[in-house]
């Protein structure tokens, strides 16, 4: 007879898992939806270990974890059994967060996903670290090693949901556009800056709903980089306008270095703003919690290719465009101390004027 299902179906595991505090413990977790417990495979993902990968998914088998049982309890022999059931069961969970959000049915599942993949350093013989990646074309997720001493990212649930998102705002928005040529500065900016630190910022702000953690970035990433990204941050939650951003774009530009990090500044300046409209939204706002505003959020997505592509080639595009485009152009969806926190985080975009009738009146 059997002892490891509980009443649910489920089993259960001893994995290392966030406490209230954020930080590591090993705890008993349930997984419920695999078949087995020796293979990682089951209807929220596909998890594969040191796999290679190409345009049809990563090559073998998922992954088959090295277990013992201990009072009905499975626990994992080594680390990477231990590393590739958390991300198993941390799918299982976004699998149920996007069934709630009801925003799951737009992509496929089970999800694909592999861990301590091997990769060379852009044009480099070198292999990275410390990095995790989705890839839009052939829709799968890589975590790379670790070799700063922090949580790994393929445990960390804020950087698993973040990676996560990539695949919505891939399937709504980047898999509308055309394939781009980046062949002006104005299309690089919009591209490489606005359009990818859209991407990065709401899939923070997703990470952040997802672990209940504003500052999921730090455990992985360290201080330094968990500061830039926390996204509880009050101070400033003010959206820095294109001038500023090109600014710094030009100049790594011209020192032919990456503008990813440009990317990011714009993410988390929006997504910090995403944060301040919920936590200040006042009484009966249509928008109260965290989870009303994602499911908003990701609808509202749609609307982006069009307004994109209407300006792509004229202007540099402010990063709270975006923001004038989902808050705007319906139906008021904001109360007033949410528009509020609008007037406060980008005056030159929004003003009295153009935000008179588009708020909801106490
Ligand atoms: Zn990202």
């Amino acid at each position: 007879m059997s002892c490891t299902k509980n009443d649910q179906g489920g089993q259960r595991f001893l994995l290392p898992w966030p406490d209230k505090s954020g930080r590591h413990q090993l705890q008993v977790i349930e997984i419920k939806s695999l078949s087995s417990p020796y293979e990682l495979s089951g209807p929220a993902a596909q998890v594969y270990l040191q796999s290679a990968f190409s345009s049809t998914g990563f090559v073998g088998e998922p992954a088959q974890p090295d277990l013992t049982l201990a009072d009905g309890v499975f626990v994992p022999r080594d680390v990477n059994s231990s590393i590739g059931l958390v991300l198993y069961a941390h799918m299982e969970r976004l699998l149920k967060l996007d069934q709630e959000l009801g925003i799951h049915n737009a992509l496929s599942w089970p999800r694909s996903l592999g861990f301590e993949i091997l990769l060379h350093e852009k044009d480099s013989v070198k292999l990275e670290f410390n990095n995790a990646r989705y890839f839009l074309d052939w829709d799968l997720i890589s975590f790379l090693p670790t070799s700063n001493g922090n949580t790994p990212l393929a445990v960390n649930p804020g950087v698993i949901a973040h990676e996560h998102y990539h695949a919505h705002f891939n399937l709504r928005v980047l898999r509308k556009l055309p394939q781009h040529i980046r062949q002006s500065e104005i299309q690089s900016f919009n591209e490489g800056v606005i359009l990818r630190g859209w991407n990065e910022g709401f899939s923070d702000y997703y990470g952040f709903v997802y672990s209940e953690n504003a500052d999921f970035v730090q455990m992985s990433l360290g201080d330094e980089e968990g500061v830039r990204r926390n996204l509880a941050l009050k101070t400033p939650h003010v959206i820095r306008s294109a001038a500023h951003h090109s600014q710094l774009f030009n100049a790594l530009m011209d020192a032919g270095e990456s503008t990813a990090e440009v990317g990011y500044r714009v993410g988390t300046d929006v997504a910090r703003v995403l944060y301040w409209l919920v936590e200040e939204a006042g009484e009966n706002a249509p928008l109260k919690t965290h989870r009303d505003m994602l499911a908003f959020v990701t609808k509202s997505l749609e609307k982006i290719p069009e307004f994109y592509l209407t300006h792509v080639n004229d202007k540099k595009l402010e990063p709270a465009s975006v923001l004038d485009l989902f808050f705007r152009s319906g139906e008021p969806i904001l109360t007033q101390a949410q528009c509020d926190v609008l007037l406060d985080a980008v005056p030159y975009v929004f003003n009295k004027e153009n935000l008179e009738g588009e708020c909801l009146q106490p």
